[in-house]
Formats: structure tokens, C-alpha cells, sequence
């Protein structure tokens, strides 16, 4: 299952997370403002916009694509083709190997997570597109960053981004949570 996320970004690439006013005014001390969205996928798709409107709708639109694909193979409606075991064999070690990197590093660091590339002493944000270990088992990145350059490093060179609120959770609902403790207060407190 491919899930996207989007993320807010300061002007010098760091990430954001910072809480904001609807209208985009920094609420915390020490936010100089929100610059671009980072709107990505797990898949490696990646789109930059200043305009949040606008990542979040090419997120959700993304993300959709991928729902329908999903249907359209479905094994209900096609019989999947037989995978040659040697191919099998190849793409199960290649999960194995991410999965470990992901545990070693953290989550993010897996095809298609977010992170920043800090090799060149800046702090690019981008998104991995493959991880792997090399010859000498050090764990290797490829790596695409927000302005497309691609490059290759060990995971060393990458530092994780802060969490950030998911668009899915974002929306709390503070006067259920008040409903809810008034109703649970014994009758005889109220009176
Ligand atoms: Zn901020
Ligand atoms: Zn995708």
C-alpha cells in the first residue's frame, strides 16, 4: 500500500512543523514562516509547491491514482501471472534488505520516505529512492533531491526529518473531547 504525505518547509530547506494560524502566520517563536510543501509519496513521486492548496491537492490526486490501479488489478478480476522464482527470490531479499535498513536508520529511510541529505554540509530535503547495502556492508542511498538533482551517498550523509502533523490526522475535534467530560461527571456534581 503506497501512502503520501505532505510536509512544510521553511525558505532554507529546513522542515517546518512549526503551528500556524489558518492563514499561514507563524504561531510559535523561532518560525521565520512556512516557504513550500514537500508533497511525496512512497512510491518516490515528489512535487514542490508554494502553495499548500495546490501540493495537497496533487497529493490527494496521486494518492487516488494509486487507488485506482490498485482495483484495476486486483487478483478478484485477473489472474495474476506466475512470478518465476529466481525473480521472487531476488525482490523478497531486496525487501529484506530494505526493511533492515528502515529498522537500523528509522522508517523514513526507505524507498519513497522524506529525509534531508546533509553530505554537503546543507540540509536538502528529498526522498530516498533506493537503499541498499555495498560491497562493504555499509548502507548506500539513492536519493533525489527537491530540486531533482539526484545523488548517491551512504545513509550517514542523511538526517531524518522531525515529525510533522498528517494531513489524515490533523483534524481533532476539541468539543467532542469537552462533551465527553461533561457527560462523564457524576449527576450528583451537577445538581
Ligand atoms: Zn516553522
Ligand atoms: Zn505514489
Amino acid at each position: 500500500m503506497k501512502t503520501t504525505s505532505l510536509r512544510d518547509f521553511h525558505a532554507d530547506d529546513s522542515p517546518c512543523g512549526h503551528r500556524h494560524t489558518p492563514s499561514s502566520m507563524p504561531l510559535e517563536e523561532g518560525c521565520p514562516g512556512r516557504s513550500y510543501w514537500l508533497a511525496s509519496c512512497t512510491c518516490g513521486w515528489l512535487l514542490r509547491s508554494t502553495a499548500k492548496g495546490y501540493a495537497d491537492d496533487r497529493r490527494r490526486h496521486h494518492r487516488d491514482e494509486h487507488k485506482k490501479e490498485a482495483r484495476a488489478t486486483s487478483p478478484s478480476r485477473q489472474n495474476p501471472m506466475p512470478t518465476p522464482s529466481y525473480e521472487k527470490q531476488l525482490s523478497n531479499e531486496l525487501v529484506t534488505v530494505t526493511d533492515r535498513i528502515a529498522q537500523t536508520y528509522g522508517e523514513d529511510f526507505r524507498p519513497g520516505g522524506c529525509a534531508l541529505y546533509t553530505g554537503d554540509g546543507q540540509r536538502t530535503p528529498g526522498i530516498f529512492q533506493a537503499t541498499y547495502y555495498d560491497e562493504k556492508g555499509v548502507a548506500q542511498a539513492e536519493f533525489v533531491r527537491v530540486d531533482g538533482t539526484p545523488v548517491s551517498a551512504p545513509l550517514s550523509d542523511f538526517a531524518k526529518l522531525p515529525p510533522s502533523a498528517s494531513p489524515s490526522t490533523s483534524s481533532r475535534t476539541p468539543s467532542a473531547a469537552r462533551w465527553r467530560a461533561v457527560k462523564s461527571k457524576p449527576v450528583s456534581a451537577i445538581r
